[in-house]
């Protein structure tokens, strides 16, 4: 049988300058199980900043980043019942997974030693899967989300890694209950959408950021009960002891004593921000206040649907620069420097027809 493909056009990394540039390759055909998915709104998440510069050292190049994907169904397969032609869906950080392990049965895909990675990854056909920096996706349809129909695309966009980065450790660690007090350290992509579920959960939420600059927005716009300003040892001291939760979304290296200080006794704090080097570990904090450190990735298709459902109901969006695909490269080093109010997204149906 002759095997037949799907062109497609996006932007690559063809080298760890992590420069991207317009790309054309290939998509496999749609079979079976398959949804062929036209990319309206794709989210520019630091993972693609870390991979496009081959920062945790994994990237095969050239590389097609984006797993903030959403779009309208173009083709469906003929054992695909989930959608159909012209539904509005999202893509987030994984398009494959074994389905049969332990955690895949418990709908925890995004921790199976199998997954496939939206982009970077090998697909389960042997060839590299590309992300949504893209024209078309081409997804088996299980790990493809309904977008609830109030949710916006651009801004809905951000929610598929972001979201459900936050998302996810909140309900497992049982940080969602109303009326506990919540602090969110670092205010960005992932940080600024914990603060809205942390007001629609209930919580009190304090953000601890270094940028006093954020304080006005984050209380005005975002909804946060209060601001600490992580660098002034005066607020931080006044605030000690006072939080349940923390959750640490700082992408770059940072010492843990004072994040750990501002929790109560029996506190959590949990750490979903990827740094490329390793934290110091404090044990006496810990020991202490009987304190946990937890970890949490994204979460699985389930959950992720669920979140983004529990968005719609909610209103819940990420706050969004929306840029052309040509201007890609610039966002890439805004973003690097934390210069974004709170998630580029990139407009990439519009820029491809505009070309
Ligand atoms: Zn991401
Ligand atoms: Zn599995």
């Amino acid at each position: 049988m002759a095997e037949s493909k799907q062109e497609a056009f996006g932007w690559a990394a063809t080298d760890s300058s992590g420069v991207l540039a317009p790309f054309h390759f290939f998509r496999r055909e749609n079979e079976a199980d398959d949804v062929t998915i036209k990319v309206l709104y794709c989210g520019v998440c630091h993972s693609d900043l870390h991979t496009v510069k081959n920062e945790w050292g994994f990237t095969t190049y050239p590389v097609v980043p984006g797993h903030e994907i959403v779009g309208l169904v173009t083709k469906v397969g003929n054992k695909v019942e989930k959608f159909k032609v012209g539904d509005r869906v999202g893509v987030g950080v994984i398009v494959g997974s074994c389905r049969t392990c332990d955690v895949c049965q418990q709908d925890l895909e995004s921790y199976c030693p199998k997954m496939i990675f939206t982009y970077n990854s090998t697909d389960k056909d042997g060839t590299r899967t590309y992300g949504g920096y893209s024209d078309i996706v081409v997804v088996d349809q299980h790990f493809v989300l309904r977008i609830p129909e109030n949710l916006p695309s651009d801004s809905g966009a951000p929610l598929l890694c972001a979201g459900i980065t936050v998302y996810s450790p909140m309900k497992y660690y049982g940080m969602i209950e109303p009326g506990k007090h919540l602090g969110v350290a670092g205010l960005g992509g992932l940080g600024h959408v914990a603060v809205k579920f942390g007001k629609a959960f209930g919580l009190k939420v304090t953000v601890i950021s270094s940028s006093p600059k954020k304080e006005d927005e984050a209380i005005k716009k975002l909804g946060a009960d209060a601001f600490l300003v992580s660098s002034d040892p005066a607020q931080l001291k006044a605030a000690i002891g006072t939080m349940d939760f923390i959750i640490d979304t700082i992408a770059a290296v940072h010492p843990l004593v004072p994040l750990l200080s501002l929790l109560k006794m029996n506190g959590k704090l949990v750490t979903v921000g990827l740094p490329d080097k390793p934290l110091e570990l404090p044990i006496f904090p810990l020991v202490a206040g009987r304190k946990l450190i937890g970890g949490s990735d994204f979460g699985g298709v389930k959950e992720t649907q669920e979140m983004l459902d529990f968005c719609g109901k909610h209103g819940i969006t990420a706050e969004i620069e929306l840029i052309r695909l040509d201007q890609v490269n610039s966002a890439m080093e805004r973003l690097a420097k934390s210069d974004v109010r709170y998630r580029f997204v990139i407009d990439v149906a519009n820029s491809l027809a505009n070309l």
